[in-house]
């Protein structure tokens, strides 16, 4: 059996092959930059004032009070027509360019705010002062953002404030999702003698969502060779990464194994040492020269999200070029006792809460493989080791953080 570091090396080694593509700013939020974003223009364009005020000569204030002839009012958008010569000075607004001859700017706080004619200028001003330089915030040809980060609403705003309409960002990877069994029913559809509603189609096109795929549902395939073999090979001729759950167990109708044979999947492993999450197969297809990573993950649901976000996840991550393509870990104290035996790495589905003392965690919910409500409730994945067993009532432990929504929201104390 592959521990976890082992099977993650591998799967990581054989990444699907996403090309950069040029979309319009507007739907560039969320995705990832495929190249570094460099600046043409200078921002600001030219040296501009911070304040409304009077553009000087800093000399001339050097004994206030001083008066100065003021030449004209420059507000933002426009270029004044005067030079500042000794003795004048310019109204500005806040943003307008600074005009030749001036190299600071009086606030008009600091004067006697005079419209017209000479204004009186009650402080020395620094030289320098109140002016905004051109290229200050920005220098042309500066990089800005790096390959493989992701477009927040902010870096979506800084390369607009470049002037740049489209930006290059990694395409992003169409993942198949195929469930397997003769029980499964997808909702909707009315439930025959033991069925079950499959969870899996649509828990993971979120988290593939998530993780910035295209998810495409290919629904279920019967427990057949024929039936699985046919819908895996058109996943495989339709998508970037091609999921399939259940049926890789040992059971009597686990065909997905004979089907990757079949298709001449490469086969790299089967098993790692998780819980849940055991019967894993993963294997590489081949599609025009590309290499086409299948994962045969568990059919147990909450095995099917936990191997997800091991696994696949980091894969779709990493092919974007993210540079840290892994869930957060954080700790947390243990409210209560959880039982667990040594053996595997487990993953336990807890509930986090932030209290004063700092981040605490109790049992989601049953700790089976099959029990999705607990998966539901919980914020993260307790990790316990191999050699470890389960926690006791006020042990710090780690936690793999998969909802931030844990660490809560405080309204800001205004006056408090
Ligand atoms: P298997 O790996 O095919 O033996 O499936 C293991 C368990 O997961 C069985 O109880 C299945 O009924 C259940 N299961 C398989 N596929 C799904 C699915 N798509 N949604 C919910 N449960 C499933
Ligand atoms: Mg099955």
């Amino acid at each position: 059996m592959l521990s976890i570091a082992q099977a993650l090396a591998r799967v990581l080694s054989t990444p699907p092959t996403l090309e950069a593509e040029r979309v319009p700013l507007a739907q560039a939020y969320g995705r990832v930059l495929a190249h570094d974003v460099r600046a043409a223009i200078d921002v600001p364009g030219w040296d501009n004032s911070a304040m409304d005020g009077y553009a000087v000569r800093a000399a001339d204030t050097a004994s206030p009070p001083v008066s100065l002839r003021i030449n004209e009012t420059i507000g933002a958008g426009s270029f004044g027509v005067f030079e500042v010569l000794p003795g004048t000075a310019s109204a500005i607004m806040t943003g307008a360019p600074m005009p030749r001859g001036a190299d600071a700017v009086v606030m008009v706080e600091r004067t006697d705010a005079a419209r017209e004619g000479v204004v009186r200028v009650d402080v020395t001003a620094a030289l320098g002062e109140h002016v905004r330089p051109r290229g200050g915030d920005v220098a042309e040809g500066e990089v800005v953002l790096r390959a493989g980060e992701h477009l927040k609403p902010s870096r979506v705003g800084l390369i607009a404030s470049l002037g740049h309409a489209s930006v290059a960002v990694v395409r992003r990877p169409v993942v198949a999702i195929l469930s397997t069994g003769d029980e499964i029913v997808q909702p909707g559809e009315p439930l025959g003698d033991g069925q079950i509603y499959s969870s899996n189609n649509f828990a993971l096109a979120g988290y593939v969502l998530e993780a910035g795929g295209v998810p495409l549902d290919l629904g279920n395939a019967a427990d057949t060779l024929p039936a699985i073999r046919d819908a895996l090979q058109r996943a495989i001729a339709l998508a970037d990464v091609v999921l399939t759950t259940g049926g890789v167990s040992v059971g009597v109708f686990d065909f997905v194994k004979e089907a990757y044979a079949e298709l001449g999947v490469d086969v790299d492993f089967w098993r790692v040492a998780i819980k849940p999450g055991k019967p894993l197969a993963y294997g590489v297809a081949h599609r025009d020269g590309r290499a086409v990573p299948v994962f045969g993950l568990p059919g147990n649901p909450v095995s099917c999200v936990v191997t997800f976000l091991q696994f696949v996840r980091p894969v779709l991550m990493s092919a974007q070029g993210v540079a840290a393509p892994y869930l957060p870990l954080v700790s947390a104290r243990a409210l209560e006792r959880i039982p667990e035996h040594p053996g595997r790495t487990k993953l336990l589905r807890v509930a986090l809460e932030q209290t004063p003392d700092g981040l605490v965690f109790r049992s989601a919910g049953r700790q089976s493989s099959g029990v999705l409500k607990a998966m539901a409730h919980s914020h993260g994945l307790l990790v316990r080791e191999a050699d470890q067993g389960g926690v006791e009532a006020g042990e710090l432990a780690q936690v793999q953080l998969l909802d931030a929504s844990a660490l809560g929201g405080e309204q800001l104390g205004f006056g408090g």
